[in-house]
């Protein structure tokens, strides 16, 4: 599903990202590893087309068999690709204000008109899609509560119920659980996995909490100062490999 060749990328004088090579096939949930300030995120956002590479020798990057971007120019249709890809944040990015149903919808704006999005306009077979996706995610008697007065966990849940709205072929997600308790980080993978299994969306999840990657992922990719350090079986993450990849950082995740 994911393609990507020779990534390079620099912020100022700092290259952060190195010679970045991947194959992500469609189907696959793949952890996405390593320790604080590694370049996890800023490679997801490469991936999704919010973030362009170095112009020269910034390398290409591939979805869904159309090109993202090459040697930092997005490609001129970047929006359109986008639409398939969904994005999660830690930080349970909804509006507030608006019920959990019309954040869910607001995955179907990448797929219609500006107008129709602004004016709220979403015609029924979207709202059957959304009311669908909440379903999924166990959600569906919250979905007239104020978005705002949901538990971290819940709120989480409702942005994965957005991409299934979205129809997001590619779902990127990036730290979804750091700031939950155990029992809603559960919940939120399982969501995830869900979707990966039944739907065989693609899953791309970066992980602070190596456990939790072992658990859910059977692909793994670790970064280390900005190189790809491991790809491959997530049963090939020793103890001694993740000491080396972590460092002092490790602590009790394992
Ligand atoms: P964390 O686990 O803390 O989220 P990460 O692996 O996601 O870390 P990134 O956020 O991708 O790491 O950062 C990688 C490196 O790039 C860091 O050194 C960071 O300071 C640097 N960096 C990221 N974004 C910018 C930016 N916009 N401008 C300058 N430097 C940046
Ligand atoms: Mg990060």
């Amino acid at each position: 599903a994911i393609q990507v060749q020779n990534l390079n990328k620099t912020f100022g004088s700092k290259q952060v990202l190195f010679n970045m090579e991947l194959d992500v096939p469609k189907g696959a949930m793949v952890a996405l590893i390593g320790a604080s300030g590694s370049g996890k995120s800023t490679l997801l956002r490469h991936l999704s087309g919010l973030a362009s590479a170095d112009r020269t020798n910034g390398g290409t990057i591939h979805a869904l068999g159309q090109q993202i971007q090459g040697n930092g120019h997005l490609s001129h249709d970047v929006r359109r690709i986008r639409s398939d890809i969904g994005y999660i944040f830690q930080q349970f990015n909804l509006v507030g204000r608006l019920n959990v149903l019309q954040n869910v919808l607001l995955g179907c704006l990448g797929r219609m008109s500006r107008l129709r999005g602004t004016l709220g306009l979403f015609n029924a077979e979207e709202k059957e899609r959304a009311l669908h996706a909440l379903e999924r995610v166990g959600l569906l008697e919250h979905a007239y509560r104020r978005a705002s007065t949901l538990s971290g966990g819940q709120q989480q849940r409702v942005a994965i119920a957005r991409t299934l709205c979205q129809q997001a072929e590619i779902i990127l997600a990036d730290e979804p659980i750091a700031s939950l308790d155990p029992e809603s980080a559960r919940n939120v993978m399982d969501a995830l996995a869900d979707i990966n299994k039944k739907d065989g969306k693609t899953v791309i999840v970066t992980l602070h909490q190596v456990d939790y990657a072992v658990k859910y992922c059977k692909h793994a990719v670790a970064l280390k100062n900005g190189k790809k350090h491991f790809d491959g079986p997530i049963s090939g993450l020793t103890n001694h490999f993740l000491n080396d990849l972590y460092g002092s950082e490790l602590g009790t995740n394992l």
